[in-house]
């Protein structure tokens, strides 16, 4: 198998065969990138379409009637998925994300969380398990996922205000249906519940204190949430700088209104700062994903849906997992054996920093400096967030 064959199956974002190499000593669970980052953090992304069109991930104009989401051929059997998950568990993988577009879609999602539940790392432990979801389905699912082994679920709500939420999700859905799947998570057991708040300046950041304020009086210390700065992923959305409110004016708002205290990194890699109310009242994060780049630590990989294996929430190009585990046209299919090998060489060779660099030539930088990089950025809802 060649290195740098574009494969012919999906052309939508390039993604070379992986090369398997002949000698490969079996994962130790120790694998290190060029930057000295382990991998411990897997996202999986099992479905490309969304029943919400938010503005910032899947903009109506784009994502319409003619949008040509992926056949059901091309996605990764939930077999295919758990197989890869195995081997990434081997490889150090202690979490995993299922994600999407919206993973609630995707048809009996909770066969999958149960496969994925007898994944173990190599000190026969089990794997966290996680999914993100737009909530909209959660009240209806949220006992099952729970019952098949899912152990928390992080729900995306941009805002409180019922006009506000409608207008950012494009589709009209509610809120009130939101708040329920979160109160059914938290029922299910599916505890502490964490709450993704996307800002945009001029569009939701006025519902940053009366979303807190509810949260917290509604829901308690059992509910996080966090505050996710706008970022310029994908091609569609048209990212600019000025819509960015960077979490430093997030946390003076809320400070302003509640007072709030400093939080310790519960683990190496985490995204959010925390900070906890002082009355008790639970904890929020803020995710600077814009103003300070966490590439330092980032130990997280990315399946797409189709299998192929992204390195950076930014990058252009992926590596085709999906060849290796069918073969067709590329080869004969691998061995467990052969596929741990090449994900393990792509690994090692990994050094993407996508934020750490674009911080480093000033963060207006972002969609310009993206766009002299050859090829087109993979969207969010492809990837996964
Ligand atoms: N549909 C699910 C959801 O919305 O939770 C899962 C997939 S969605 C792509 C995952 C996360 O990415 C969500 O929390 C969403 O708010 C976030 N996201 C999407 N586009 C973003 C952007 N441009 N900047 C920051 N976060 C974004
Ligand atoms: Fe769908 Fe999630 Fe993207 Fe919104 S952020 S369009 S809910 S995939
Ligand atoms: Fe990780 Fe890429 Fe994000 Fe940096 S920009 S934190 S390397 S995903």
């Amino acid at each position: 198998m060649g290195d740098n064959i574009i494969s012919l199956t999906d052309l939508r974002y390039a993604a070379a065969v992986p090369r398997v190499p002949a000698l490969a000593a079996p994962p130790s669970g120790l694998l290190a990138d060029r930057l000295g980052r382990p991998l411990r953090d897997l996202r999986i992304s099992v479905t490309d379409r969304c029943n919400f069109r938010c503005s910032y991930c899947m903009p109506k104009e784009v994502f319409d009637a003619r949008y040509p989401f992926l056949p059901q051929s091309s996605l990764l059997s939930f077999e295919e998925i758990s197989r890869l998950a195995r081997l990434f568990a081997a490889h150090g993988v202690q979490k995993l994300r299922l994600t999407g577009g919206e993973p609630l879609l995707r048809r009996h999602i909770e066969v999958l969380i149960a496969q994925l539940a007898t994944v173990r790392t190599p000190l026969a432990l089990p794997l966290d398990i996680t999914l993100t979801t737009n909530g909209s389905l959660l009240a209806r699912k949220a006992q099952a996922l729970r019952d098949a082994g899912l152990q928390r679920v992080t729900v995306s709500l941009d805002a409180l205000d019922d006009t506000v939420f409608r207008r950012m999700n494009d589709v009209d859905f509610p809120v009130a249906d939101v708040l329920q799947g979160i109160e059914a998570a938290l029922r299910a057991g599916l505890a502490p519940v964490k709450v993704n708040m996307v800002v945009k300046r001029g569009v939701n950041d006025h519902e940053i204190v009366p979303l807190a304020r509810h949260v917290r009086d509604r829901f308690g210390p059992a509910v996080v949430l966090r505050f996710i700065e706008y970022m310029d992923v994908g091609a569609t959305n048209g990212w600019r700088m000025d819509e960015v409110l960077p979490s430093a004016q997030v946390l003076q708002r809320l400070g302003d209104a509640f007072p709030l205290e400093r939080m310790e990194a519960s683990v190496a890699g985490e995204t959010a700062q925390r900070w906890r109310y002082a009355d008790g009242g639970g904890e929020i994060g803020l995710i600077s994903s814009v103003t300070q780049a966490f590439c330092g630590d980032c130990n997280r990989a990315r399946l797409s849906t189709e299998g192929k294996l992204f390195l950076c929430l930014f990058a252009h190009g992926g590596h085709d997992l999906r060849a290796l585990l069918r073969g067709g046209a590329h080869g004969v299919a691998c061995s467990d054996e052969q596929i741990a090998a090449a994900i393990g060489l792509i690994w090692n060779e990994r050094q993407d920093q996508y934020s750490a660099l674009r911080s480093a030539a000033g963060a207006g930088a972002g969609a310009g400096a993206a766009e002299s990089q050859a090829g087109r950025r993979i969207e969010m809802h492809y990837i996964g967030g």
